[in-house]
This record gives structure tokens, C-alpha cells and sequence, in this order.
């Protein structure tokens, strides 16, 4: 309270933002102590192929496993600690277990990269390849192009040049990226010139509508073209009907991630998922529009 006096000293009399700070500081707190407690967890969700069937990737969700709430999704937790010190923290937390989960998966005979999410607050920081660097030496029989990062396109908006030379540096240690929701940020073309993002990942929500939307399709056709002029790896978010993988094939989109493949899983369930999974019929036998 003693802070708020003087300039902002209204704030005292506003009851709702009052409550609004105090309540924002209590979750900060509560977060910080499931940390200590070691309630969070991740989840990882396939990234397939889904014309060869293959598993080319797992993509790292954190949860917390909420000691009275049960297992809250990331967006119940993590934008209270967005622009705050522990949101580097807990970033740093999914890397590292993460790292853990490659080796230990490795160890049981399955090679899967994994992708980890990182908020744009972390990336722009000074010492982010730097700490990435010391991460993944804890790690050592961890490859670093076994690991990706996501990143939304927007995270560069701030910092263009610091982002883009983070990015570099982290590709030369052999860590990839990846553009998260792409299409959905402000990205121009010459983001996607100077970021060193293997991989584009198009955001569901074209995914989702393109079977009846004619500028959904257009856009998903755009990027998609875009990713074969600049050589980007492209993967669709949220394919839920074997319709929407099927167009995505007949576009010449082969990788792609959703509930119609797989859900978001615990990492003991993964290696049984991979090794029963076969794409539907549909998919095996589909092939790019004029490819043949
Ligand atoms: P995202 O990185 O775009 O991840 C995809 C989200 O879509 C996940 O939700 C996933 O469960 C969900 N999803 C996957 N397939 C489908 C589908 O077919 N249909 C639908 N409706 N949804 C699908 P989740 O786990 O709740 O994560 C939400 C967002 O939270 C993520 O979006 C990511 O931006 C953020 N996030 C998750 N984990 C982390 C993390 O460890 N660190 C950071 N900084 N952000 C994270
Ligand atoms: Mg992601
Ligand atoms: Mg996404
Ligand atoms: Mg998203």
C-alpha cells in the first residue's frame, strides 16, 4: 500500500484496481510456491507426418497440477506471470524438464525432437542463448537440435534486431525454432526473411475453417507457399477431422499436430502412443494436388 501514496495515491480509493493488484501479487505468490512444490508438469502433444505415419516431434504444454483445482491448463496460470521474473523462471523450469524428458525417453530407445514454448518476455532476454547454453551442458547426452522452440511471431516486435540475433545464436548451438499461430501475428515478409525459424506452424484457427472458407483456404494455401519459397518446414495446428488432414495433404501440407491425431498426453504415455499409431487410410493415400 505504502507505494501507491504519493502520485498514484488515488489507487488507495479505487477499490477495484486495488483488489486487482493485490489479487494479481497473491497469484504471483501462489505460482511461485507451486514451483517450489513441484506441482508443474508437462504434457506433450505429437507433431506426426501424416502421410508416412512418422513421429517427428513432441511439443512441451506445462499444467499445473493444482493441489485443490486439479491439472489447470497454461492460460488459467501463465498470464499472471507473463512480464514477471518467474515467468523466466518457470520458463527456464519447462526447458530444463524438457531436456530431462529427451534423455530419458532416448534412454528407453525413442529419438523424439521436442518443442518447448517460449514467451516473448523470456526470448527478449540479454542473456537468453547464453542461459540456453548452460541448460542444455547440464544435458549432455542431449543433442541440441533435438530441441525446438516455439516462438509467436509477435515476440520480435519489440526488439527486431536482438530477437533476430538471439535467434541466431541459439540456431548456431543447433537449436531450431519455431514460428508459432503463424498468420495470426503482424509478421511481414521481412520477418519471416530475417528470423531463422525452420518451421512455421500455421495457426489452427485457419486450420479449423477451411473446409468452408474460402480466404481461410487462401491464406493456409499462402502459407504454405511461402514456406516452400523460403524453405521452412510447414506444420498445421488443430487437425481435428480426417477432412481437414486429407485438404491439407491434397496442398502438399504433410506435418501437423491436433486432437484428431493425438491429445496433449503425460510423457510415460508417449512412447506406447507412437508405436500403435497408423494415420487413416485416407491420408496414406493422399497425395499433393499435381505432385505426382
Ligand atoms: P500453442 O503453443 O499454440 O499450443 C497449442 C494449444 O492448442 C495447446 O493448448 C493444445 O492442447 C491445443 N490444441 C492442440 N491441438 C488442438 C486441436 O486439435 N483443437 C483444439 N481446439 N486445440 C488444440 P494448451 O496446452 O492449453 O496451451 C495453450 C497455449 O499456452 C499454447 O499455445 C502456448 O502458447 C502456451 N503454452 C503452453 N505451454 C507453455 C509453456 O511451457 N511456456 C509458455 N511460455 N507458453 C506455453
Ligand atoms: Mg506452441
Ligand atoms: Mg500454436
Ligand atoms: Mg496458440
Amino acid at each position: 500500500q505504502a507505494k501507491l501514496a504519493g502520485k498514484d495515491r488515488y489507487h488507495l480509493f479505487d477499490s477495484d484496481q486495488d483488489y486487482d493488484l493485490r489479487s494479481h501479487h497473491e497469484s504471483v505468490e501462489r505460482i511461485r510456491q507451486g514451483l517450489l512444490r513441484d506441482e508443474f508438469a508437462l504434457h506433450y502433444q505429437p507433431k506426426v507426418n501424416m502421410h508416412s505415419g512418422e513421429l517427428i516431434g513432441a511439443e512441451a504444454l506445462v499444467r499445473w497440477q493444482h493441489p485443490e483445482q486439479g491439472l489447470l491448463p497454461p492460460d488459467r496460470f501463465l498470464p499472471a506471470i507473463e512480464r514477471h521474473e518467474l515467468g523466466v523462471q518457470l520458463g527456464e523450469w519447462v526447458i530444463d524438464s524438457a531436456l530431462s524428458q529427451i534423455a530419458a525417453w532416448q534412454a528407453e530407445g525413442l529419438r523424439v525432437p521436442v518443442s518447448v514454448n517460449i514467451s516473448a518476455n523470456h526470448l527478449q532476454r540479454a542473456d537468453f542463448a547464453e542461459r540456453l547454453y548452460l541448460l542444455l551442458s547440464l544435458h549432455p547426452e542431449v543433442a541440441p537440435d533435438q530441441l525446438q522452440l516455439e516462438v509467436l511471431e509477435s515476440s520480435a516486435l519489440a526488439d527486431m534486431n536482438r530477437v533476430a540475433e538471439t535467434m541466431a545464436t541459439c540456431t548456431r548451438m543447433g537449436v531450431s525454432f519455431s514460428l508459432d499461430d503463424f498468420g495470426t501475428g503482424y509478421s511481414s515478409l521481412s520477418y519471416l526473411k530475417r528470423l531463422p525459424a525452420a518451421e512455421l506452424k500455421i495457426d489452427r484457427s485457419f486450420v479449423r475453417d477451411m473446409l468452408h472458407d474460402a480466404d481461410d483456404l487462401a491464406i493456409l494455401d499462402g502459407v504454405l507457399g511461402l514456406a516452400r519459397a523460403f524453405r521452412r518446414r510447414a506444420v498445421a495446428e488443430g487437425v481435428e477431422t480426417e477432412a481437414q488432414g486429407e485438404l491439407l495433404l491434397r496442398l502438399g501440407c504433410e506435418c501437423a499436430q491436433g486432437y484428431g491425431i493425438a491429445r496433449p498426453m503425460p510423457p510415460s504415455a508417449l512412447p506406447g502412443w507412437a508405436a500403435g499409431w497408423r494415420p487413416p487410410l485416407r491420408w496414406t493415400r493422399q497425395r499433393r494436388l499435381g505432385a505426382e
